[in-house]
């Protein structure tokens, strides 16, 4: 029998594959609901994503929906969506999209738009444990990292560029300097890699997957169970309070610090390493509007805020423009996604005042009158932060595998919930010994 602890994105892909493989398993999840960070709710017509707003296609997430039966209600969001706004001194811009409406535009200085040409004929110079920071700033100078790049790279951590460490949280762009010597090439050379792409949801929200799996697995979910004690000596021991099991494999589908709370005497290097992984906390707040409150088209992904030392430290996505579904006939949704580790000071302010700041921030967008609604969740410790204190968790991997206990979850191999499905599928490859089909 496999455990699997988590009924996150990880802990249920894993059960899918195992169920199709005929290998026995259970997962054992400690709240009272499935699905971890994917968390839809319906509100006054509104479809509210408290967790991921869109999950980006990729092949393999796109044969995994296509065997769970959900690749046909896939929705795509809609064409303009790759276009972001950019809070300027006028209002707001669009950051050019390809290399002629950079030069051909006003959005970047003639100094940033000469950096941005040069890119591709610079010599790789490759810097062990650069920060994403730094790696900006040495493909494409000061202004480009802090006007586009920075702004849209840390997003995806809630965290902050000086410390994210280039290889560790975006490898890809990493291995665009490493094997094609610049990020522009490398960038052009694979962007077609995969035949699916884009940014999806489902008619009921991204829970929609989840569900859909919950469904599927039933009968080897177990909910409230919380796994309170690791031990592994002569064999695996589990513990779910005064239970105790001895399981032939354990998947550990958790957060990292979830691990680092556990008693240390059977594995304390291992737990101490776990503990040491920072996370950001982040606060979501949705407001939602009437489309005559706000002035602004909206005709794209969402607002960014230029990286500045003292400005607002957050973005937003127009989630009802990405996904019309998510707000009824002439209303819009705004997701703002709010930094604890940018701005600590945002997340101790109460409901109120959060979401007061949030609407003066927003308010390049042409906003008049009181929202019809904010809903706001704090999520403490929700997204790894893939800085140096990430690498001492990887140094426990193989010696933990040896004992058939693998690690999964978020904090390794990336944070996307394609990059969990993909965890997912390579931990089942090796408990089943063979690459489960999609
Ligand atoms: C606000 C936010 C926005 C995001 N936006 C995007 C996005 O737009 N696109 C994208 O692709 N990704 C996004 N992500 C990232 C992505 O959602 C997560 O990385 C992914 O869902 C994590 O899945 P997981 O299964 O690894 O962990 P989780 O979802 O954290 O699941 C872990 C599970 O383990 C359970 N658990 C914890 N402790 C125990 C225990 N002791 N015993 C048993 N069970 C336990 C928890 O209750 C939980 O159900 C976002 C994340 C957040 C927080």
């Amino acid at each position: 029998m496999v455990s699997i602890i988590g009924a996150g994105i990880t802990g249920l892909v894993l059960g899918e594959y195992l169920q199709w493989a005929d290998i026995p398993f259970r997962i054992h999840e400690a709240s009272d609901r499935i699905g971890g960070r994917l968390h839809t709710l319906e509100s006054d017509g509104f479809l509210l994503e408290n967790g991921p707003s869109f999950l980006d296609l990729d092949d393999n997430l796109f044969g995994f929906l296509e065997r769970i039966g959900l690749s046909n209600q896939m929705i795509h969001a809609y064409a303009g969506a790759r276009k972001k706004f950019f809070v300027r001194e006028n209002g707001t811009q669009p950051l050019p999209e390809g290399i002629i409406s950079v030069l051909l535009g006003n959005y970047f200085s003639g100094k940033a738009k000469e950096m941005i040409w040069n890119e591709r004929f610079k010599q790789g110079n490759w810097v062990q444990r650069e920060s994403v920071e730094a790696f900006c700033r040495r493909r494409f100078g000061e202004e480009v990292t802090r006007q586009a790049l920075l702004p849209l790279l840390e997003v995806q951590f809630a965290g902050n560029g000086g410390e994210l460490l280039l290889e560790e949280a975006f490898p890809q762009l990493a291995r665009f300097e490493k094997d094609y010597g610049s990020v522009r090439k490398g960038w052009s050379r694979t962007r077609h890699a995969n035949r699916h792409r884009g940014r999806i949801s489902f008619p009921k929200g991204l829970q929609q997957l989840t569900d859909t799996l919950g469904e599927r697995l039933q009968g080897h979910i177990e909910l409230n169970c919380p796994l309170t004690s690791l031990g592994f000596g002569e064999r695996i021991e589990l513990k779910f309070g005064d239970r105790v099991e001895h399981p032939s494999a354990v998947v550990l589908a958790l957060p990292a610090h979830e691990l680092g709370k556990m008693p240390r005497s059977s594995f304390p290097e291992v737990a101490e390493g776990m503990s040491q992984v920072n996370y950001a906390s982040l606060a979501v707040v949705h407001t939602a509007l009437n489309r005559s409150q706000i002035k602004h088209p909206l005709n794209g992904q969402g607002l960014w805020f230029p990286h500045t030392e003292d400005g607002p430290a957050f973005h937003t996505i127009f989630s009802s423009s990405l996904f019309p579904q998510q707000a009824p006939s002439g209303k819009v949704l705004l997701t703002s996604y709010v930094s604890g580790i940018r701005q600590p000071e945002w997340l101790e302010m109460s409901d109120a005042e959060l979401g007061k700041k949030v609407l003066t921030a927003l308010e390049p967008l042409g906003l008049s009158g009181d929202p019809l609604f904010q809903q706001i969740t704090r999520q403490p410790a929700a997204i790894p932060q893939y800085d140096s204190a990430i690498l001492a968790s990887r140094v426990w991997l193989r010696k933990m595998e040896l004992k058939r206990i693998y690690l999964g979850g978020n904090w390794l191999g990336g944070i996307s919930v394609s990059n969990c499905v993909q965890r997912a599928r390579d931990i089942a490859e090796k408990i089943i010994g063979r690459r489960p089909a999609n």
